[in-house]
């Protein structure tokens, strides 16, 4: 599978501290991930960003997303690349579909190609490969299954949750055109769909779990720093 990393050149010799966050989609994973890595001068790994990206290029190439021969066809040779710091950048087949992904068509149909354990296996080997050619101090990769398949021995573990209500609030504001009724609605439906590959409700033993329904953003960052330092102190 052809796959690159976008970023400043190699630097840290040592492998990168790995923080492993899971949880569903509006927890706050990923804006709180990507604050906590600016915040350490860590990279940031968006799994899902991977998962759309390949959604987006099989209905790209028409491809049944319930043909799981078909899906990994279409990873033999898909170009992908993923920024680990700044800005999210993500290219797919030559083109950046970074803005493309995040489409409600994309999110809808995402889950048909992440039910394929063999897309899994795939695309969680290339994760950590990623982080590991990363040349950066620690790495933040989030995602619904990191602290326990993807990265179970990482030392920072944590699954970020929050009420469906708040996470259907904190989506509304992101999405426009669309209330929140609706968007509580496709949470749970994507949620139900997911579970069914992936427990990402319920903290595996040893992971630490950050329910942020009563934090505000900066209290969810906080929250994680603090687990991170603690982790720091240990090693
Ligand atoms: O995190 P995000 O909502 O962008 O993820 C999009 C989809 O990718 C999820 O709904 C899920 O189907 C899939 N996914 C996954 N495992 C991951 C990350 C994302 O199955 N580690």
């Amino acid at each position: 599978m052809e796959n690159s990393v976008t970023q400043t050149p190699a630097t840290h010799e040592t492998a990168p501290l790995l923080v492993a966050i899971d949880g569903p989609a509006g927890s706050g994973k990923s804006s709180v991930s990507r604050a906590v890595a600016e915040a350490l001068s860590y990279g940031i790994l968006d799994t899902g960003a991977a998962y759309r990206a390949l959604a987006w290029a099989a209905l790209e190439e028409d491809v049944n997303l319930d043909d799981p021969i078909a899906v990994e066809e279409v990873l033999d040779d898909w170009g992908f690349s993923i920024s680990l710091k700044g800005a999210q950048v993500v290219i797919v087949c030559g083109a950046d579909a970074t803005h493309e992904i995040r489409d409600p068509g994309v999110s809808k149909q995402v889950s048909r190609v992440s039910q394929h354990a063999g897309v899994r296996e795939r695309l969680n080997r290339m994760f950590l490969s990623i982080v590991a050619e990363s040349g950066l101090p620690g790495v933040v990769i989030e995602g619904r299954d990191i602290t326990t398949v993807v990265a179970p021995d990482a030392p920072v573990r944590i699954l970020m949750t929050a009420s469906p209500e708040v996470r259907a609030k904190r989506r509304t504001g992101e999405l426009s055109g669309s209330s929140e009724a609706e968007v509580l609605a496709a949470i749970l439906e994507r949620d139900a769909k997911d579970q069914l590959v992936v427990d990402f409700m319920n903290p595996a033993p040893g992971v630490t779990l950050i329910d942020t329904t009563e934090l505000d953003f900066a209290q969810s960052v906080q929250a994680v720093i603090d687990v991170v330092r603690a982790a720091e102190a240990r090693a």
